[in-house]
């Protein structure tokens, strides 16, 4: 734990916010995991408690220490209930307006020294800080799918963010296990500026009928070496994700060759989002993953 950083808010109890909820908890803060409803919260924190169980089962956590990191934290469906939080993360839904209605019902009950950080995978952390009233201790705070395995976050400044948010954000992160890496705040960042366009490619390969879905997906796994194919992986992130972060890229850099694959918006708009939703680029319901064309 760092010194001046005890107990973290989390917002947003999808995969994401679960996620970022149980590492901060297995490192020793306290936790309080919001969302839209005290039920939807009281979920993240039930499937964040099987999944330390499971980690205990496998023999990669003590027993006692699985219950003690669960029993660290707690779900809301109150905003308030995050006052005293020293650092808050939203990791709710990558819509702007929704993170922005967010913050401004936090803000005004925040402590005034607290950090706020977006988990955003794409939107501008200076906008998103301008829209509140501590820019300056604002931070892009962006952890990898799935949060308790994958290394890398990565901290986006905005304008106005200063030299001790950025110091104590790197440092939370760091007490995390985590490995940090510094990008400058321009659309979707380092890491989703290169795997977006790649994935959005996948899905024109797809819908110009170059290949099948599994044809797609092997030929980068074996092709490329990568470990799970582009289309695999598109529904791993969420494909109303993916749409969001093509969206941020093609408007935030005007450049046609980041435009959204049709293919991708018909399948958002069926609510086909990937494995959250049972079915994306693959069907999910039986027992092995069905490509869906
Ligand atoms: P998700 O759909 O799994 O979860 C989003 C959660 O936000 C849902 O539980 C929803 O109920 C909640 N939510 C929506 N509006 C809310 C509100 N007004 N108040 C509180 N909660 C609200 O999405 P996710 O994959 O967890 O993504 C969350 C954020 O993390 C997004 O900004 C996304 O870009 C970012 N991110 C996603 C990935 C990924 O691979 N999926 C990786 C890195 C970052």
């Amino acid at each position: 734990m760092t010194g001046t950083i005890k107990s973290i808010g989390v917002i947003g109890a999808g995969q994401m916010g679960s996620g970022i909820a149980q590492v901060a908890a297995t490192a020793g803060y306290d936790v309080t995991l919001s969302d839209i409803s005290l039920e939807n919260a009281e979920s993240g924190v039930r499937k964040i408690g099987e999944a330390l169980a499971k980690a205990a089962e496998a023999g990669r956590m003590d027993a006692g220490e699985a219950d003690a990191t669960a029993a660290r934290i707690a779900a809301t469906g109150d905003l308030k209930t995050l006052a005293d939080c020293d650092l808050v993360i939203e990791a709710a839904s990558e819509v702007e307006n929704v993170k922005r209605a967010i913050f401004a019902e936090l803000c005004p009950v925040l402590k005034p020294e607290a950090i706020l950080g977006s988990n955003t995978s794409s939107i501008s952390i200076t906008r998103l800080a301008a829209s509140t009233d501590r820019p300056e201790r604002f931070m892009g705070i962006h952890f990898m799918n799935p949060v308790p395995r994958m290394k890398l976050v990565e901290l986006v400044r905005g304008i106005a963010t200063e030299d001790t948010t950025f110091e104590r954000s790197r440092e939370f992160v760091r007490s995390l296990g985590k490995q940090v890496t510094v990008s400058e705040d321009f659309p979707a960042f380092i890491v989703n500026r290169i795997l977006l366009p790649m994935i959005n490619e996948a899905i024109y390969t797809l819908y110009e009928g170059v290949g099948s879905v599994e044809a797609i997906d092997t030929a980068m796994r074996l092709g490329a070496n990568h470990p799970m194919g582009p289309l695999e992986l598109a529904d791993f992130i969420g494909l109303d994700t993916c749409l969001a972060i093509m969206q941020v890229l093609h408007e935030g850099l005007s450049d046609s060759k980041y435009r959204p694959c049709p293919l991708l918006v018909k399948y958002v708009e069926a609510g086909w989002l990937g494995r959250k939703a049972g079915r994306g680029f693959y069907d999910y319901r039986g027992d092995t993953p069905v490509p869906t064309r």
